[in-house]
């Protein structure tokens, strides 16, 4: 974390930025935080400046362009806090930034309007209450750790947290959402694991958007968490020109399961100023969707999902078409229509139907 990377002649001793890449560095100084882990920068093409890597944390001058749909909070996030940055916008889940602090800025990133500001960090106090809030809705099951970066805290404060949170008895489950793993792997010590470890049950989603980022280093780190027996999930951002094809995406999802994590979301890119040119169409992430479908082992495919004030949006196609006389008419990855024999619900059993469909014969 000292050695991170915050000065254009600092990153010249990785890549040769381009232009804009230089122009942007400045001009973006007072937008946006920036800082790469030497690791990270590692991982770099020097000579290309398409690679996924570097778009993902070098800003470009596309990000002070005029954005006509760029919003601070889309997810009104804000509203949605009772208490400093503690999000209740499920009944039973809480997503809880324990501190505004990341390793790298990706320069996407959808709380933008917080991470890296002074002001969002938290002090004991504010922790305390937020902590207090959870302890006063028993309806809270799922606690969420993120940010920021939960993992820029030290391993003590970590400890103090989950204890805290443990002794809430209707906290089922806590999760901590962390780029760690593909940013800093060496953050996630054995250490770390040992504090995790002692308050079970703990569930970790970090979050690859790229198959150059599965090094060895990070195969490692999640080793270490899944031997301290903390099941892995990834959450991947859709990211125009880094991952929006099909090609990639396969090898991201097949190479994330061969690290033994499980793909869970994939993320329709918010509307955060300063990103239209990191954003893809949705049809495009249907496309690719689809096209994962059946051709690859089953938990190795996301979930594609637009966040909203109103929650989560599967962006699924629908395979289920109708109901005629004969059951329910469906239609197969591969574009076969497929007539499941099925009772018809009661009237009243259900408050919606599906559509209605003439019989054809098949
Ligand atoms: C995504 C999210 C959660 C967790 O949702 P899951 O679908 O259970 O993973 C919780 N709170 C907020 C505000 C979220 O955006
Ligand atoms: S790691 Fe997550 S919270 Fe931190 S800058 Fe990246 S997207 Fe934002």
């Amino acid at each position: 974390m000292r050695h991170r990377i915050d000065s254009e002649m600092a990153l010249r001793e990785y890549i040769q930025p381009s232009e804009t890449e230089s122009e942007a560095i400045e001009a973006t100084k007072d937008v946006f935080q920036w800082s790469i882990t030497p690791y990270y920068a590692s991982l770099m093409d020097p000579s290309d400046p398409n690679c996924p890597i570097r778009r993902q944390v070098v800003p470009l001058m596309d990000e002070l362009a005029p954005d006509v749909v760029g919003m601070e909070d889309p997810l009104e996030e804000v509203a949605h806090s009772p208490v400093k940055n503690l999000i209740h916008n499920y009944p039973d889940r809480v997503a809880f930034c324990v501190t505004s602090q990341c390793a790298i800025y990706c320069r996407y990133c959808l709380r933008k309007r917080m991470v890296g500001e002074a002001e969002f960090m938290m002090r004991k106090g504010e922790l305390r209450e937020a902590i207090a809030y959870i302890a006063a809705h028993s309806e809270i099951r799922d606690v969420l750790l993120t940010g920021g970066d939960p993992l820029t805290l030290g391993d003590a404060n970590i400890d103090w947290l989950l204890t805290e949170l443990r002794a809430i008895p209707h906290v089922d489950l806590i999760r901590i959402g962390s780029r760690m793993p593909v940013k800093l792997p060496q953050r996630i010590t054995p250490e770390l694991c040992e504090v995790l470890s002692k308050h079970h049950p703990i569930w970790f989603n970090t979050h690859f958007n790229h198959p150059n980022e599965l090094t060895p280093e990070a195969g490692a780190a999640i080793d270490r968490l899944l031997r301290a027996g903390v099941p892995v999930g990834n959450q991947t951002v859709l990211l125009k020109g880094i991952n929006d094809s099909v090609e990639t995406m396969r090898e991201l999802c097949q190479g994330l399961v061969r690290m033994r994590i499980r793909p869970y979301y994939l993320y329709q890119a918010q509307l955060i100023g300063g990103t239209a040119h990191l954003r893809t169409p949705i049809e495009v992430g249907m496309h690719i969707m689809h096209e994962l479908q059946g051709r690859l082992t089953g938990f190795a495919i996301p979930k594609y999902v637009l966040d909203t004030p109103f929650g989560k949006v599967p962006l699924t196609r629908d395979y289920v078409l109708g109901r005629n006389a004969e059951g329910v008419v469906m239609k197969s990855t591969r574009g076969d229509i497929w007539v499941e024999m099925n009772e018809a619900p009661l009237p009243g059993q259900v408050p919606i139907g599906l559509p209605e469909m003439d019989s054809f014969v098949k």
